[in-house]
């Protein structure tokens, strides 16, 4: 299906420094991520996956690169463009300290609060859906959110100019982070499709399915 196109995926989340032993994060598993890499790799293309701190991501006839914090993450897709498809899974930390303390932060006698200064990380998915030569021929975003679903991913599409957005639900009961089932909504300039409950790895297998329907005529 997609024989010898080239593919980027980003997974998992990013972890960015506070001090040598502290650093932010979120709960991404990195599953979905890989589905999509497994997908792609099933239907022909050759496939990077560029993942934040995540276990097991030895895949066969997949390149992995293991990064730590979203500037890192940006360098390596950047350096693997130009590409015909990117994939941006990865739970991207949105900020990051303004620096990075040289020793362990102490705490002090007589203070309750610690403030931090963060500063925004660059938008990865942004960057190459805009990228002004090597834009992928597909780019596909996610959006997490636990309010006004649709009307966020559709305007996220818009945003940050990508061909598709996968919009994820979050509730109390129902979280994406680490599950194996998942619901998405498809959303494109054409309209939403909300796909049923299925695993992550059916996901992947419908979305490329997606994807290959806009490369290969
Ligand atoms: O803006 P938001 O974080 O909700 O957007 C989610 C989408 O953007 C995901 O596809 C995620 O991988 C990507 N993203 C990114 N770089 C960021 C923030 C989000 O690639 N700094």
């Amino acid at each position: 299906m997609l024989e010898g196109l080239t593919a980027l995926v980003t997974a998992g989340p990013t972890y960015e420094p506070i001090d040598p032993v502290r650093y932010l994060g979120n709960y991404s598993s990195g599953k979905q991520g890989i589905a999509i890499a497994i997908a792609l790799r099933n239907a022909g293309a050759k496939v990077t996956l560029v993942h934040g701190p995540i276990d097991n991501v030895e895949l066969e006839d997949i390149t992995s690169i293991a990064v730590t914090t979203a500037d890192e993450m940006l360098e390596y897709c950047n350096s693997l463009l130009p590409v015909d498809i990117a994939v941006c899974t990865a739970a991207v930390c949105d900020w990051k300290p303004q620096s990075i303390a040289n020793s362990k932060l102490k705490k002090q006698l007589g203070q309750d609060k610690l403030t931090l200064e963060l500063v925004l990380n660059p938008d990865i998915l942004k960057i190459i859906a805009t990228h002004p030569n090597n834009r992928p021929k597909y780019v596909v975003g996610f959006a997490a959110e636990t309010d006004d679903l649709i009307p966020n991913a559709q305007e996220k599409l818009k945003r940050k100019q990508c061909d598709m957005i996968l919009a994820n639900a979050i509730t109390q009961t129902s979280t994406p982070f680490g599950n194996d089932m998942n619901q998405v909504s498809l959303v494109t300039k054409d309209g939403v499709i909300a796909w049923p409950r299925m695993s992550k790895k059916e996901i992947a297998e419908k979305l490329v399915q997606e994807i290959s329907k806009h490369l290969t005529h």
